[in-house]
């Protein structure tokens, strides 16, 4: 009686996950969608728990008051991180969840493998799931790993290394790691198919950094994105393992979404997949000498900019990552506010990989209650910024470096920027010449029509703001 009703349940769970992904489509819905998918999970988890409790699980290493503890140490570890990290970290946060998910798929077909100790072999199918959810599963955790690295700016991880014959190498371990699986699916020996695992898992692992090791620059938003949509394959695997619906397709939901999502921003980056998975783009540019490049550069005060502010028709705001740095949002949507009682159109030009993760500056701005309608995306944007009068670039930097349409060897070459060089005056606000994450220097700094305003991101649009008051 009660598994026709967990089986109902699990199907309830899936529809609630396809709503709930369907509403986090758009800014408007996506706070109820994130609700709904909770909640399928939170029912999907309950359920399970009450199959558990009423002995549904064949296995008796299964104890609800194991899975209790597990359940309550994890919600605790996620309340506390949930609490400290900054909004800056979310990134690496879910560098590392990602990561945690491929982990645990890793250990729970493992489970099943060593459970099978005396007892019966697996057939066929679920070796093959059970191998590729150890390879997808230690291929995310080692890969989100290095990604939390760069991400996190570790300075021994922000420049991409290789090894020598990195690509020998690769095609090396992947032809070892099938081989392995071969010999899983030929064996019958539960003890051998332990050991095979064991092995396959540890060289995914060395294949996860090497993979993911040598891509730097700005290409790390597309493989974010597609360690995101492997966490979801290796879960979907494991389902397979375990015989468990719910897994089967909340990991292919995770994984498709991924792939979805690895799609835009292998659109937005200008690449193609393989050339950032084989670091065909990465020609090892270092952009130019910084001091030649920024022998010009003229730097300006919140007065001033508050006074070409002032007759200012049309006015762009280009955000970056050190808009999350600095927290600057609200100050800046209340610029924005003043500009308009003032008269002038104000709008927000998005790229797509701004900040260090999908939707950063989206995320930003809607906190901020900055109308949908007034943030632009880049293709949008483009063909009208020659008649942008000014246009503020707050703490970004990569993405307005014209260096990516002009010099074919630099880590950025070929990504479409923002194209603030075409308005009449561009206002950079950041706290130093230092560079963005690709690392490189920004001749757009020392344009003819470009002005620095150093200083943190919210002191300097606080200060303009009084100015413009005042004025
Ligand atoms: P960048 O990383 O290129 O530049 C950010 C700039 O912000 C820095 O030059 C820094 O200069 C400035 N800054 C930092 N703190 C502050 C502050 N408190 N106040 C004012 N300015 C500050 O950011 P972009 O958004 O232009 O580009 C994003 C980069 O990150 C791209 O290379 C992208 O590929 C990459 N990336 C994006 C991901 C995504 O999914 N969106 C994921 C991973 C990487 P200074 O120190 O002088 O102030």
């Amino acid at each position: 009686m009660l598994y026709p009703l967990v089986q109902i349940s699990y199907i309830v769970a899936s529809i609630l996950f396809i709503m709930g992904l369907k509403q986090m489509g758009r800014p408007k819905t996506a706070v109820r969608g994130n609700l709904l998918g909770a909640s399928g999970m939170l029912l999907a988890v309950v359920m399970t728990l009450v199959w558990v409790a009423n002995g549904g699980m064949s296995d008796e290493a299964v104890s609800f008051w194991f899975i209790g503890a597990g359940v309550i140490l994890g919600a605790g570890i996620g309340a506390v991180l949930a609490m400290r990290v900054q909004m800056t970290q979310m990134p690496q946060l879910v560098a590392l969840f990602n990561g945690f998910g491929g982990a645990a798929s890793v250990f729970v077909a493992a489970a099943e493998l060593f459970s099978r100790s005396g007892g019966e072999v697996m057939t066929g199918d679920v070796l093959i799931a059970t191998a590729a959810s150890g390879i997808i599963g230690a291929v995310t955790f080692w890969g989100s790993l290095v990604a939390f690295g760069k991400l996190q700016e570790l300075s021994w991880m922000k420049k991409p290394f290789k090894v020598p014959m990195q690509h020998v190498v690769n095609g090396g371990l992947t032809a070892i790691i099938v081989l392995l699986t071969i010999g899983m699916l030929n064996s019958n020996s539960i003890g051998m198919h332990i050991t095979l695992y064991i092995f396959i898992a540890l060289l995914a692992s060395v294949l996860g950094v090497l993979l993911t090791n040598p891509i730097g620059g700005a290409d790390m938003p597309v493989v974010i994105a597609l360690l995101n949509s492997y966490s979801g394959l290796a879960a979907a695997a494991t389902g397979f393992v375990i015989d468990n619906n719910v897994l089967i397709i909340a990991g292919s939901l995770v994984g498709a979404s991924g792939v979805i999502l690895t799609q835009l921003m292998c659109k937005a980056m200008n690449r193609s997949l393989f050339n950032v998975l084989f670091g065909v783009m990465d020609a090892g540019g270092s952009g130019g000498n910084a001091d030649e490049i920024y022998a010009n550069v003229r730097s300006t005060s919140a007065e001033d900019v508050a006074m070409i502010l002032e007759t200012a028709q049309r006015v762009v705001f280009v955000p970056g990552y050190g808009m999350a740095v600095a927290q600057a949002q609200h100050a800046v949507r209340n610029l924005g506010k003043l500009l308009e009682e003032r008269g002038a159109t104000v709008e927000y030009a998005i790229h797509p990989v701004a900040g260090r993760m999908p939707g950063h500056m989206n995320v930003l701005l809607a906190e901020a209650d900055v109308d949908y309608d007034k943030l632009l995306e880049m293709d949008t944007i483009n063909p009208t910024m020659d008649t942008c009068d000014v246009a503020i670039v707050i703490g970004a930097n990569d993405v307005v470096n014209p260096v990516a349409k002009t010099d074919p060897k630099s880590p950025i070459a070929g990504m479409p920027i923002i194209d603030v060089d075409k308005a009449r005056t561009v206002i950079i606000i950041k706290r130093s010449l230092s560079p963005g994450f690709a690392g490189i220097p920004n001749p757009l700094f020392a344009a003819d029509n470009a002005m620095m305003l150093y200083g943190d991101g919210k002191d300097a649009v606080l200060e303009i703001t009084t100015a413009l008051r005042e004025a």
